[in-house]
């Protein structure tokens, strides 16, 4: 169980929202699972079991994509005075924000995280992503179009083009980021006038449900949201392939990704997928390092390095090797692990046992592939997992550490001789999400910026994300954008209408 003392120190509305076993959200009502089954979620920095959850499955997503169809054919959510929408997604921002300490807790609880940086990163992001979600129903337009025609030249047209919701939207997200993942796909849901059924990852959740909650209280029409705890071989599979969804929205890895994607395509649903990564942070000979040695540790080791488009693997110019791994390793050995709930820990449990499992295999397959262990490399404590942050040194291209995505606080750091060879050594990997180059040169910026093939680029920065701007990936790190106007795009449908006078 999670101890009484960590307990004892939560937020009353926390404690009670924990204290009896969580519902599910269908059509506007809170209701147990179709089978009547329920999961444990647990606390990572114990094992132990924080509360039951209804445990969804192809009945509870029957109901719930019948209700959100229901309310996308018939409700008045999808052709609500504009004003009118954005007042709800405003109320929904204000009830976050009130209940941003409760949220921050929950999110500590069930996915490990420090709570202080719950608190100001995920639930504030989170928050104002909604209120930036919450200004475009009124903005959200067509075009005229100057039409010519030239089969019928004496015929005179008005052409312009309507702006419409997709529809019904499945929505799945990850353990990592439970409640920003949550308000970045509810956010750009609701803009658009779409509905949604959506489930949230099996080890973490309690944000979400805790959300219904507040969609409840905010005053959207019954069934526009629908919130199905579940697993992803059965509740998720169960969305992706409804013949009455219109379109998935899915964040997670590249492998289930790969596995959606296909279940799709039967009924041919717009698709967007935020998939995994294996992110460059690339020093270069000129960077200043007082600035690069902490952003490059805080690029892979926030959130234990469980964020897609963490700097794990770190390019590094020879002659900079032997300051940058020493700076490196007295950060990592300086963090403080311990559980999340006591803010001054820094480096926090692993989500789950499989995690912990996945992330130690790495390192040992690292070991073994001959990679330096500069810093960390075990596990700490005999409770929880908790993992030390961990540098493996002159790691190269071929070692699996290199190449595949590790999930965890791991960086893989690898030399280089030469700049003008940087952009094909960082994108020499099947993943296009985020980069970070570290140099004071603006010609460096201006040259090598164009050459990386990834979604975001940072410069002197890594992991900054920002509700105006765009963010997902290219090649195997998916396709379509969370976040920023265009995450709008494929929400929506455009109508071409032709009129003839
Ligand atoms: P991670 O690697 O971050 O654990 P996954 O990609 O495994 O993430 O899971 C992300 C989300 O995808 C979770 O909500 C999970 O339940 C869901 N999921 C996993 N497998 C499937 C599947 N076959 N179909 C639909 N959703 C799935």
């Amino acid at each position: 169980m999670t101890t009484a003392a960590q307990l004892e120190n939560l937020h009353h509305k926390t404690q009670d929202f924990i204290s009896s076993p969580r519902k599910m959200l269908v059509n506007g009502q809170w209701t147990t699972s179709a089978s009547g089954k329920t999961f444990d979620t647990l606390d990572p920095s114990t094992g132990g079991v924080i509360v039951q959850v209804a445990e969804g499955d192809k009945e509870d997503i029957d109901r719930a994509v019948s209700a959100a169809r229901a309310a996308f054919e018939d409700g008045p959510w999808p052709s609500m005075n504009p004003t009118a929408r954005e007042r709800c997604m405003h109320k929904l921002a204000d009830l976050m924000e009130e209940n941003a300490d409760i949220l921050a807790e929950l999110e500590a609880l069930d996915n490990g995280k420090n709570v202080a940086i719950a608190r100001a990163v995920d639930i504030q992001v989170a928050i104002d992503y909604i209120r930036y979600m919450a200004g475009w129903p009124t903005k959200i337009m067509g075009n005229i179009l100057p039409l010519s025609v030239p089969y019928a030249p004496d015929a005179k047209f008005l052409g312009y083009t309507l702006k419409e919701p997709v529809g019904v939207v499945g929505q799945i997200i990850p353990w990592n980021f439970p409640t920003l993942m949550c308000a970045w796909k509810l956010g750009v849901a609701l803009a658009s006038g779409c509905t949604t059924v959506l489930k949230p990852a099996e080890e973490t959740p309690l944000t979400a449900l805790y959300i219904g909650e507040l969609v409840c209280q905010a005053g959207f029409p019954d069934g526009v949201v629908n919130i199905i705890p579940g697993y992803g071989h059965t509740a998720g599979a169960a969305l992706t392939t409804h013949k009455q969804v219109d379109k998935i929205a899915f964040t997670g890895s590249t492998e289930v990704g790969k596995i959606i994607v296909k279940a799709a395509a039967d009924t041919m649903k717009n698709v967007s997928m935020e998939l995994g990564g294996k992110s460059p942070a690339i020093i270069l000979p000129d960077a200043d390092l007082d600035i690069a040695i902490p952003g490059a540790a805080s690029a892979i080791f926030f959130n234990q390095g469980q964020v897609c488009c963490a700097g794990s693997r770190l390019f590094v110019p020879d002659s900079l090797y032997d300051q940058v791994i020493e700076g490196l390793a007295e950060a990592a050995n300086a963090m403080k692990i311990g559980p999340g709930l006591n803010p001054d820990n820094m480096v926090n449990p692993l989500v789950s046992q499989i995690q912990y499992d996945r992330v130690m295999g790495y390192i040992d397959s690292g070991r073994a592939e001959g990679a330096d262990i500069v810093a960390g490399g075990k596990r700490r404590g005999d409770k929880g997992y908790f993992i030390e942050p961990t540098i493996l040194g002159n790691t190269n291209r071929d070692m699996k550490v290199v190449r595949e995505e590790i999930f965890g606080p791991v960086v893989c750091v690898q030399r280089y001789n030469d700049v003008d060879d940087i952009a094909k050594l960082a994108n020499d990997t099947i993943y296009g999400l985020g980069a970070s180059i570290w140099t004071k040169d603006v010609s460096n910026i201006i040259n090598i910026v164009p050459k990386i093939r990834a979604g975001t680029v940072w410069v002197n920065c890594h992991n900054i994300l920002d509700v105006a701007m765009p963010f997902g990936g290219y090649k195997q790190s998916g396709f379509g954008k969370d976040m920023g106007k265009e995450a709008l795009d494929s929400y929506l449908e455009t109508k071409s209408v032709c009129i003839m006078a």
